[in-house]
């Protein structure tokens, strides 16, 4: 029988060559200064079992890892079709911070929830009187699928954010001129920045990973944290739009739903068998992990994960 630990060693080895290869994100300074060489994983199976190699303990920032929780929230809070008439679930073809979209696609509704127009859009319709209740929402979520009390914001990474998240606040701000957002930009902004945030291990995401692999109930309690019918929606966009514009490449190379952020993790799913995470901060052209992809691609092989 195959021995997951041996296995996950062996890809940590294997991989490390492709570290060398991509580069950390140079647009938010406080990213740029990531070890490029770390490479971690963890497996946690349906059980709340897990399994981890590497640099896994190792915490690094969520990024758009955290636009998967959002989208649950929001899931949660609004009918999929009062959503869809703000935000759809189309692939994009450009960056996950592109702006060209917004103006000439789709009504100037966001592509979807997983590059950032979509994501901050999201924000603004979970459920919450104030910003900072939205954002308690969401983070909150984030802590019980990690099943981790102890995360938190890291300070010098929200600041770098905020600092020259520009890009960001012209995607607000143009939502905002047309209508598909209600809330001050400042203030809805902080809160994504602060999602974007939010620090933790390759583990902690691995079992936020299961929960999804579980179809929203705790691998821990049994709890059912949100709806079967969200979990498959935020599977499936997953699959076509959580690799950014890389997402047709991952879906043949890896076959999971996947989502990566700029921090250098992958969250993936095999459903109802493990959640994964990866951590390699060296990032490809447009934004994924490289070593980390690498990595997926090579379990997916060697475990028959592949969905397809
Ligand atoms: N905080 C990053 C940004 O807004 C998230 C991007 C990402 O991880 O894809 O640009």
């Amino acid at each position: 029988m195959l021995d997951l630990q041996e296995l996950l060693d062996r890809l940590v080895l294997e991989n490390r060559f492709w570290c060398h290869q991509g580069k950390t994100a140079a647009y938010i300074p406080e990213l740029s200064k990531q070890d490029p060489a770390l490479l971690g994983i963890s497996a946690c199976d349906i059980h709340g079992r897990i399994w981890n190699a590497g640099d896994w303990q190792k915490p690094f920032t969520i990024q758009s890892i955290s636009k998967v929780v959002s989208f649950i929230c929001v899931l949660q809070d609004n009918s999929f079709d009062a959503l869809t008439s703000k935000i759809s679930v189309a692939p994009s073809s450009d960056g996950f911070n592109s702006i060209v979209n917004l103006e000439t696609k789709n009504e100037h509704r966001p592509l979807n929830p997983m590059i950032n127009s979509g994501a901050i859009a999201a924000i603004s319709l979970v459920r919450g009187a104030t910003l900072e209740e939205k954002f308690q929402r969401i983070f909150s979520m984030i802590k019980i699928m990690a099943h981790n009390d102890d995360l938190l914001v890291n300070q010098a990474v929200y600041l770098s954010e905020k600092r020259t998240g520009d890009r960001n606040r012209a995607l607000a701000y143009f939502m905002k001129s047309t209508g598909g957002i209600d809330v001050e930009v400042d203030e809805l902004l902080d809160v994504y920045f602060r999602l974007c945030s939010v620090e933790a291990a390759c583990p902690d995401i691995a079992r936020m990973a299961a929960v999804l692999a579980c179809d929203g109930k705790s691998p821990w309690t049994g709890a059912s944290l949100f709806a079967i019918k969200t979990a498959r929606i935020v599977k499936a966009v997953m699959t076509t739009c959580g690799m950014y514009d890389g997402s047709g490449e991952f879906a043949v190379d890896v076959g999971m739903p996947g989502k990566s952020g700029v921090g250098g993790g992958i969250m993936a799913v095999s459903p109802r068998r493990l959640g994964i995470a990866v951590l390699g901060p060296a990032l490809d052209q447009k934004g994924n992990s490289l070593a980390g992809w690498k990595m997926l691609q090579r379990l997916s092989g060697e475990l028959d994960l592949q969905i397809f």
